[in-house]
């Protein structure tokens, strides 16, 4: 039996990548895990039976909120969906914003609106945000729309911290470092030299390589039942900010 035995989680974005890592991790600490995504194909390689697989857009807050009054009581809930806008403010237009904003952003407020009203009542809920060192953390180059959003994550993530305390819930960040995923594989790819890219990516990590998602997943699980920790902004970047 794991430490989050009897818990259920639900993380959004769990198809690939640290969402997916995530909920493997959390089934292996004893918890049910609702998985959810927008891409169904993905979702339907997970072949645990203890992994609940079921699409969900973020973006959609009817969606949201029909999912959460489905869903039943929810012990923890994992924001990992985001996407990462590539450029300066020169090249981030209104739109490329705001769709940075209500992925990164909105959708949590979106999923934590839905889930705060059972966890009040049972007095009792860890809500885990992703972020990113990218954000109020480190200026990073080339991620203006990007940081500005997981930024806000950190104001977001603090402020419910802050108002729901003393009411048994918990709410934390987690700002990772460059973490191999089907996404930087793309942004790699993207780069035209795939390994000239990789390399500058792992030269900028002191600890002399991309992190893996099951190192950011061992978080998840650490931060999912840390009864003590509330507010508390993780960074687990291989040394970048050291
Ligand atoms: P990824 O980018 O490879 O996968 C993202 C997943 O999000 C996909 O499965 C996709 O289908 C899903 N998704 C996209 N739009 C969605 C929507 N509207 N509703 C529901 N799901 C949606 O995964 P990753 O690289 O592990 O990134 C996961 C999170 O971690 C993101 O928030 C990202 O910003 C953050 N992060 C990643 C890194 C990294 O280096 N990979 C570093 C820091 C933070």
């Amino acid at each position: 039996a794991g430490q989050l035995e009897g818990k259920v989680a639900v993380i959004t974005a769990a198809a690939q990548g640290i969402g997916r890592a995530s909920a493997l991790a959390l089934v292996a600490a004893g918890a049910r895990v609702i998985a959810t995504d927008v891409n169904a194909d993905a979702l339907a390689t997970f072949a645990d039976p203890r992994i609940d697989a079921r699409r969900l857009d973020v973006l959609d807050g009817a969606a949201v909120d029909a999912f959460f009054a489905a869903a039943g009581p929810v012990d923890i809930l994992f924001n990992c969906a985001g996407v990462v806008h590539s450029g300066s403010i020169l090249e981030a237009s209104d739109q490329d914003l705001d769709f940075a904003f209500d992925l990164n952003v909105k959708a949590m407020v979106r999923t934590i609106r839905a889930v705060l009203p059972g966890m009040l009542a049972r007095g009792d809920g860890s809500i885990i945000n992703m972020s990113s060192v990218a954000s109020s953390v480190k200026g990073v180059p080339n991620r203006f729309a990007y940081s500005t959003t997981k930024a806000a994550v950190i104001g977001l993530t603090r402020s419910v911290a802050a108002d729901f305390v003393a009411r048994g819930i918990r709410c934390n960040a987690i700002c990772p470092g460059t973490v191999d995923s089907p996404s930087l594989q793309q942004r790699l790819r993207a780069q035209g030299d795939y390994e000239a890219a990789r390399a500058a990516f792992v030269a900028r990590q002191p600890i002399g390589r991309i992190g893996q998602p099951e190192e950011i997943a061992d978080l998840v699980v650490h931060l999912a039942g840390a009864t003590y920790t509330t507010g508390s902004i993780s960074v687990i970047d291989g040394g970048w900010t050291a």
